[in-house]
Order: structure tokens, then C-alpha cells, then sequence
């Protein structure tokens, strides 16, 4: 029975094509990744550009695997998003920020703001608000202090629903941005619609501010749309003194990127909230 049991493996295997055995095998991985707590969050600042101060930080998610290292996020969420894993790791991204949130509040540290990444997949998901409910009653962190970051594409995607998770979201007192806007072609129109506090220009209209006249005037008019809709805009990406002096010139609200931070892991964050 065993032989058989085998023989019938390989068969059912041998008709997969490269792509499904991979995201089979990677979905297994993570499955077991999430259960030996083997993710770990990195928070990147979000800065004021007038003040220069942290008002906020970004949760960007690894994996600490024990034969390939520090896994970044590109290699596994994708997988996650077509297995249908990310919605138990979205649960524990946010739980896990919840926490660490308000253990960093518990020790007395400055808890600026936590943005987390929620993914399309997972805003489709009717229990999502009761599943953010149960997170913030279970670790008691204040709601106002969470910021959901959902990208310009997922919101696209189901339009009337999407407003309606968002309104519900908001009666919960978060935060909401729009995450790489300028990718998916929203309009003003559409765009006002939704609830939402924060609009992240995509990092590729940062790259080339210095020098790219186009670049320049994309993301001018970026800033101009989220003014006109009383939206506080943030820049992504920024690495250079160049680019943040045309986003202050052109009064943007906030930035994150290399030249202030990259993601730290959380004791490296911790010694920045306690400095
Ligand atoms: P994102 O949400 O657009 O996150 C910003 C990415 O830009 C992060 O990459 C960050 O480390 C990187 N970054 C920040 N500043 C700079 C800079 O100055 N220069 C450069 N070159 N890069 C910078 P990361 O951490 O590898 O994450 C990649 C993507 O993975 C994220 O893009 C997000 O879409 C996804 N992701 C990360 N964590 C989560 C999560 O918890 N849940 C979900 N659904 N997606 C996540
Ligand atoms: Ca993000
Ligand atoms: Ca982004
Ligand atoms: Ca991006």
C-alpha cells in the first residue's frame, strides 16, 4: 500500500506544472513558518518633513528561515496571496504590531503610529473588520494608533464593497492610506469616495525626482490631488537630500526611506523610540 501510496504521489506531482509545485511547496513552508513563529516584523519611520520628527512607522514583514536566512516579503506574499495563506499571516501581522505596540507603550517608549500592510485578498474577506476588532480588543492597543495601508489596486477591485469595509474600519477609529498610489490610475472622482486619511506616492515616481522632469510633475500632481481631497500625502522610497528637498519645496507632508531609516528589527526600533 505504501509503494502504491508513493507511486500515485509522484504521479499527481509529475502532472503539476513547475509553478503550482513551487507555491505548493512554499505554501507548506510558510504554513509552518507562521506555527514556529518564525515571521518576524521590521518598522520603518515615517517622518514629518517640516519637523523632521517620527510620527508614524510601517510593518513590513520577514521570514527568519533557518536555511536561506532573512526571507524579504517579495519572495512569499505573493504565494501567500494566491494560496490563500495570507490570511492567516495577515492576522498575525497585525496581531504581532498590536502587541509589540503596546508592549513598546507599556515600557514607556513613544509609540508613534503603526502602519500595517493589509493585502487585496484580505479586504475582500467579510470578517476582516471583526477579525481587526477582535486583534484590538485582544491586545488592547488603541485603534487610533493603527493605520491600515491598502494599495490603489485592491480598492479598485470591488469598488462598493471596498467603501463599505473602509467606512466600517474607520468607525473603529483607524487610520486608513492608499499604498503605491499613482500606479493604478484612480481619478479624483473615484478617489473620494473612499475614507481615507493618507495617500503613499509609489516609490518609482520618488526615484528619479532629481533629475526626471516627468517624475517631478507626477508626483506635483500627486500632492496636489491629495491636498485638494484634504488628504495627507507621504513619499516612499526617498533616498537622497535631492528628492526630499522637491517634496518639501512642493509641500508634501511626510516621507520614509533609506535616508532616514530602512526597516529596523524591533529592538533596533525600540533604541530609536527610547533615544
Ligand atoms: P511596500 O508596502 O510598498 O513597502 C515598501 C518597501 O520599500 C519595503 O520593502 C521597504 O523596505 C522598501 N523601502 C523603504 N524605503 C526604501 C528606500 O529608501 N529604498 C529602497 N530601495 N527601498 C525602500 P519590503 O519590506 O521588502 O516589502 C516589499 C513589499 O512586500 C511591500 O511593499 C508590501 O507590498 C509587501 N509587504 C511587506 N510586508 C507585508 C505584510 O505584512 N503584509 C502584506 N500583505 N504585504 C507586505
Ligand atoms: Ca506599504
Ligand atoms: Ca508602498
Ligand atoms: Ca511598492
Amino acid at each position: 500500500a505504501k509503494a502504491e501510496g508513493r507511486g500515485s504521489f509522484r504521479f499527481f506531482d509529475d502532472s503539476l506544472t513547475a509553478g503550482a509545485r513551487h507555491r505548493i511547496e512554499m505554501e507548506t513552508r510558510l504554513r509552518r513558518a507562521i506555527e514556529a513563529d518564525e515571521l518576524e516584523l521590521h518598522y520603518q519611520p515615517q517622518v514629518d518633513v517640516t519637523s523632521g520628527r517620527m510620527i508614524g512607522a510601517e510593518a513590513l514583514v520577514r521570514w527568519r528561515d533557518g536555511d536561506r536566512g532573512l526571507v524579504p516579503p517579495d519572495a512569499f506574499i505573493p504565494v501567500a496571496e494566491q494560496t490563500g495563506m495570507i490570511a492567516a499571516l495577515g492576522d498575525w501581522v497585525l496581531r504581532e504590531a498590536c502587541r509589540q505596540g503596546r508592549e513598546w507603550h507599556d515600557a514607556g517608549l513613544p509609540v508613534p503610529r503603526l502602519a500595517v500592510n493589509v493585502s487585496a485578498r484580505q479586504l475582500q474577506d467579510e470578517s476582516l473588520v471583526d477579525r481587526v476588532r477582535a486583534v484590538l480588543d485582544e491586545t488592547g492597543y488603541p485603534p487610533d494608533r493603527l493605520e491600515l495601508e491598502l494599495t490603489e489596486s485592491a480598492l479598485m477591485h470591488q469598488q462598493e464593497r471596498s467603501v463599505r469595509v473602509l467606512r466600517a474600519l474607520r468607525r473603529l477609529g483607524l487610520h486608513l492610506a492608499i499604498d503605491d498610489f499613482g500606479t493604478g490610475y484612480s481619478s479624483l472622482a473615484y478617489l473620494r469616495q473612499f475614507p481615507i486619511d493618507v495617500l503613499k506616492i509609489d516609490k518609482r515616481f520618488v526615484d528619479d525626482l532629481a533629475d526626471n522632469n516627468d517624475d517631478r510633475e507626477i508626483a506635483g500632481a500627486i500632492l496636489a490631488m491629495g491636498h485638494a481631497l484634504r488628504l495627507s500625502v507621504l513619499a516612499e522610497g526617498v533616498e537622497t537630500e535631492a528628492q526630499l528637498a522637491f517634496l518639501r519645496a512642493n509641500g508634501c507632508d511626510s516621507y520614509q526611506g533609506y535616508l532616514f531609516s530602512p526597516p529596523l528589527p524591533p529592538a533596533g526600533f525600540a533604541r530609536l523610540l527610547a533615544d
